[in-house]
C-alpha cells in the first residue's frame, strides 16, 4: 500500500516537472541545440526471435535493410554539421544478414564509408554466424577494416582504433555464452600488428553475473587478461576494460531493459516515465534512429516514440538530413502539447500560479 502511494507521488511529481518543460517547449528547443549521434536500424530481419526484443525483430519481418547509399548520404550530411558527434552505431535486427540479402560488401561499404567521414563505429550484433561459414567472411573485413582502413593519426595509446563490435550476453539471446565466448577468443588470438579495436559485451542488470563467468572462461582457456583503464576524451571517470592477448579491448556494460517491443512481456522490463521524451544518451547527446521501415525514430528503447518519415512523400528518395531534424523538433513540439492535453488539470493550474512570472 505504503509503495503504491509513494509511487503515486512520483509519478505525480515527473508529470508536473514535464508539465512545466511542455509549457516552455523546453524539450523541443534543448532538441534543437544537443549534439547528436546516428543510430541505423539496418533490417528488421533476424535469425532470433528472443522475448525481449525491444524491436520486435526476427524471421517473420522483410529481409530488406536500409539502401547502403542512403545510409553514406546521412553520414555525408551529418559531418557538415557541428552538433553531430561523429558517432554512429550499426544495428538490426542482425547486421551480419546481410551478408545473405543485401549483398557481400553492404556491412564493410557503409563501415569504411563512415571510417572514411571520420566517424566511430559501433557495430551491434549477437554474433549467431560464429558456427557458420559466414563467421570467416565477417572476421575477414573487421581485420581487414581495423588494420588497413584507419588513419594512423585517430590512433591513441595502443592504437586504439574508433571501432567497436557489440554483443549481448544475456538469459534471451540463444547460447549468448558460446557466441560471445567464440568471437571474443577468435580476436583474442588474431594478431594486429600496432592496432587494437573494442568488444563490448552488455547485459540486463539481472543477468550482470554472466560477464565474471565469460571471463573464467577466457582465462581459462588461456588467454592473458589485464586490467585497463580508459579516459574517455569527453571527460568523466576512467572506465575499466581488459586488454585480451593485446590483441583487443574488452569492455562490459550493464543496462536496464526497457518494455518496448516484446519486453513488454517481461516481468522486470522497466516502464520509462514519459518514453515519448527519453531521447537522450548517458553522456547527454540524443539518439536519432533511421530504420528499415522508413522511420526515423528519437531514443532506441521503449514507449510512445516521435517518428517522422526518411523518404520523400510516396517515393524511395531520402528526405535531407536537415529537414529531418526540423520535422523531429515539430513533431516534439506536437508531442509537448499532447502531453499538455494528457494533464489538462496540471497545465491550467501552474499556468494560473505562474501567471505572472516572466
Ligand atoms: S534482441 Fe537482437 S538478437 Fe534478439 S531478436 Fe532482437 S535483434 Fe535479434
Amino acid at each position: 500500500m505504503f509503495e503504491r502511494l509513494k509511487q503515486k507521488k512520483k509519478d505525480f511529481d515527473n508529470n508536473a516537472i514535464m508539465v512545466f518543460h511542455c509549457q516552455r517547449n523546453d524539450i523541443s528547443n534543448l532538441l534543437q541545440t544537443v549534439p547528436y549521434n546516428l543510430i541505423f536500424k539496418t533490417t528488421h530481419w533476424c535469425w532470433n526471435n528472443c522475448a525481449h526484443c525491444c524491436e520486435s525483430s526476427g524471421t517473420n519481418m522483410p529481409k530488406t535493410f536500409i539502401p547502403e547509399s542512403v545510409i553514406n548520404g546521412y553520414i555525408d550530411e551529418a559531418v557538415k554539421d557541428k552538433n553531430f558527434t561523429r558517432e554512429v552505431v550499426f544495428t538490426g535486427g542482425e547486421i551480419t544478414s546481410a551478408y545473405r540479402f543485401a549483398g557481400r560488401n553492404y556491412v564493410r561499404g557503409i563501415i569504411i564509408h563512415a571510417i572514411k567521414a571520420g566517424c566511430g563505429i559501433d557495430i551491434k550484433t549477437n554474433a549467431g554466424f560464429v558456427n557458420s561459414p559466414l563467421a570467416k567472411t565477417f572476421y575477414y573485413d573487421i581485420e581487414d577494416i581495423v588494420n588497413n582502413h584507419f588513419d594512423d593519426e585517430i590512433c591513441d595509446i595502443k592504437k586504439l582504433v574508433p571501432l567497436q563490435v557489440s554483443l549481448s550476453l544475456d538469459r534471451f539471446h540463444r547460447d549468448a555464452m558460446e557466441r560471445d565466448f567464440k568471437f571474443i577468443e577468435y580476436f583474442a588470438h588474431t594478431r594486429m600488428p600496432g592496432v587494437a579495436f573494442t568488444i563490448n559485451v552488455s547485459s540486463v542488470y539481472q543477468d550482470k553475473s554472466m560477464f565474471p563467468e565469460l571471463m573464467h572462461r577466457l582465462v581459462r582457456s588461456g588467454i592473458n587478461v589485464s586490467e585497463m583503464f580508459l579516459v574517455s576524451p569527453r571527460g568523466g571517470n576512467a572506465e575499466q576494460v581488459y586488454d585480451l592477448n593485446g590483441n583487443v579491448v574488452l569492455r562490459h556494460h550493464c543496462g536496464t531493459l526497457f518494455n518496448g517491443g516484446r519486453a513488454k512481456d517481461i516481468e522486470y522490463a522497466k516502464k520509462v516515465h514519459v518514453p515519448q521524451f527519453n531521447f537522450m544518451d548517458s553522456d547527454g547527446s540524443s539518439l536519432i534512429a533511421f530504420d528499415s521501415f522508413g522511420n526515423v525514430t528519437l531514443g532506441e528503447n521503449s514507449g510512445k516514440k516521435i517518428s517522422v518519415p526518411w523518404r520523400k512523400d510516396g517515393t524511395d528518395q531520402p528526405l535531407p538530413l536537415q529537414t529531418i531534424r526540423d520535422n523531429l523538433v515539430a513533431a516534439t513540439k506536437s508531442a509537448e502539447q499532447e502531453f499538455l492535453k494528457e494533464h489538462k488539470k496540471m497545465d491550467a493550474y501552474f499556468r494560473w500560479t505562474t501567471r505572472y512570472v516572466k
